[in-house]
């Protein structure tokens, strides 16, 4: 609850026009999908924020801090809304900040390669536009999410996708950053070069940082020269177990822009959306398919499909292989993105969202360790008798598992807790990572003490409160572990 007479004091800062606290507009913000279902089943779980600012300017953002750590008001930033591990929950009530009006591409300079945004801007306006610049240029970290999500919300969240396997995530893109920390400090971090090692790389500890250090203002991300032409090598396997041979063979061979791996219910997903364009594409229906995305130079990359094309066809337990170019690659990777929510068409069980939770993991492991965990994931979800599935961006050892679990009471939620923290504990047990690219918000927080101990998140704590000494920034998260998301008792 903030008092009247500080909302006014916001008002003055904002203007009337972009200040909300229409309820049925801070029940949007205030909800991800796994709150949303648990709200239903839980009252703690109804969220809601106090709230929604949208600042124009970087001097307004100071500002709201600085009242903010006069009032101890908690502050939200928020981007398109679209993180999976409930980064931007209020789970604390308070102040959401809203930066799609910071939405401004304010510079591309194609002699240093790089571009100089605002947070709110959207990767894909951002593609956009490099992409008709000049010679034609890109940033590839390519989120699933890229057509939607923020520069602001992918720094906070140091996103990635199916081509981090042959170039990275997002932080190698962040030549430099403005921010205003938790005490309303405003810093740069960063030169506008791509190689430094002068002092510590606290841009690089503010990239992932998921809005609880500081709040992005600004950023300057290199650009690549856009390649000449992409393709994709697409292969069907009658087991998950050999896609994941062939695939470690492939990157023995060439590091391709991608390889992805989806099961039989991804593949049907992807029909589900396929179905929709024009010209007609019909996956065929297998355990396993792979789709290895090369880039480069056009008779470059034709020579290396076509040594890709005899690997798959040397295996006998491949098949329909074939090298897809133009409108059909381009098709293939909407469905892949796609996938997600077509999957929760398909995997619906019914039409009551109070019962519905889709589940998404997010592993990474050691390459060795993939089809071991693949394995018994399978195998403990079809000893609960729940439809799930596994696709993943192989090259990278990266891993998602989405589920469709019905809750019908608090018992459930607590069921659904237990599995999916023998799930984390197994993963972590093999070497691997509780969150390879969707990060920690609040659901994955619990799981961090199994993954570095106590110790080492206690530091991570520390370091936060040198940043952030009122706790106003996104509170409750990462290191922090609130008690809503501890479902495990
Ligand atoms: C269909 C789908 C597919 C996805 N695929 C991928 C994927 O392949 N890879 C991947 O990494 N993620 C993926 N995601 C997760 C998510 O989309 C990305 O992490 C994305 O970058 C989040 O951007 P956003 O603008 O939605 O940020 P939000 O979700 O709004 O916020 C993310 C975090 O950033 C903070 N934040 C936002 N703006 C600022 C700012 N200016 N300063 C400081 N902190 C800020 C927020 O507080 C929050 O902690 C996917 C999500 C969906 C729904």
């Amino acid at each position: 609850m903030i008092e009247p007479s500080i909302k006014a004091k916001l008002k003055e800062i904002v203007g009337d026009k972009y200040i909300s606290d229409d309820p049925v507009e801070l029940y949007c913000y205030s909800h991800d999908l796994v709150s949303r279902a648990l709200s239903w089943i839980d009252d703690d779980y109804r969220i809601m924020a106090d709230l929604i600012i949208k600042p124009e300017n970087a001097d307004q953002v100071k500002t709201i801090i600085d009242l903010a750590n006069e009032e101890y008001l908690k502050i939200i930033p928020r981007g398109a809304g679209t993180s999976y591990g409930g980064q931007f929950l209020p789970i604390e009530g308070g102040i959401i900040l809203d930066f799609s009006r910071m939405n401004h591409i304010i510079k591309i300079d194609t002699e240093d390669n790089f571009a100089i945004v605002e947070p709110g801007v959207l990767y894909k306006d951002l593609g956009k536009t490099l992409k008709n610049t000049g010679r034609g240029y890109w940033i590839p970290c390519n989120p699933g999410s890229a057509d939607v999500c923020t520069i602001g919300g992918m720094i906070a969240n140091d996103a990635s996708g199916e081509s981090a396997i042959k170039y990275g995530t997002t932080k190698d893109y962040v030549l430099n950053l403005k921010a205003i920390l938790g005490t309303g400090q405003e810093i740069q971090l960063g030169r506008q070069v791509k190689k430094t090692v002068a002092g510590l790389d606290l841009l690089r500890l503010f990239v992932g940082s998921e809005g609880t250090l500081g709040v992005v203002t600004e950023a300057a991300l290199e650009f690549l020269a856009l390649p000449e032409s992409f393709l994709t090598i697409i292969g069907f396997f009658d087991s998950i177990e050999v896609a994941v041979q062939i695939a470690k063979e492939i990157k023995e061979y060439v590091i391709p822009m991608s390889i992805e791996m989806v099961d039989q219910l991804v593949i049907s997903g992807m029909n589900s959306y396929l179905s929709r364009l024009t010209p007609k594409i019909v996956l065929k229906i297998a355990k396993a398919a792979l789709l290895v995305r090369l880039d480069g130079d056009e008779k470059a990359t034709s020579n290396y499909a076509n040594h890709i094309k005899n690997i798959l066809l040397g295996n006998e337990h491949a098949s329909d292989i074939k090298i897809l170019r133009g409108i059909q690659h381009d098709y293939i990777w909407k469905a892949r993105n796609g996938a997600g929510p077509a999957l929760l068409r398909l995997t619906r069980p019914g039409r009551n969202p109070s019962t519905i939770i889709p589940a998404i993991l997010d592993f990474s492991v050691p390459y060795s360790k993939i089809y071991i965990l693949i394995k018994k994931f399978g195998e403990i979800m079809s000893s609960h008798n729940l439809i799930f599935t596994r696709m993943g961006h192989l090259g990278d050892g990266n891993i998602h598992f989405i589920s469709s679990v019905t809750l019908k009471s608090k018992a459930d939620i607590q069921k659904m807790g237990d599995l999916q923290e023998v799930l984390v504990k197994f993963a972590i047990s093999l070497g691997g990572s509780v969150t390879a690219e969707h990060g920690c918000g609040i659901w994955k927080a619990p799981y961090l003490n199994m993954e570095f101990g106590e110790d080492v998140v206690e530091l991570m704590g520390k370091i936060k409160s040198v940043f952030d000494p009122n706790n106003i920034l996104n509170p409750g998260k990462m290191y922090s572990i609130n008690k809503l998301a501890v479902f495990s008792k």
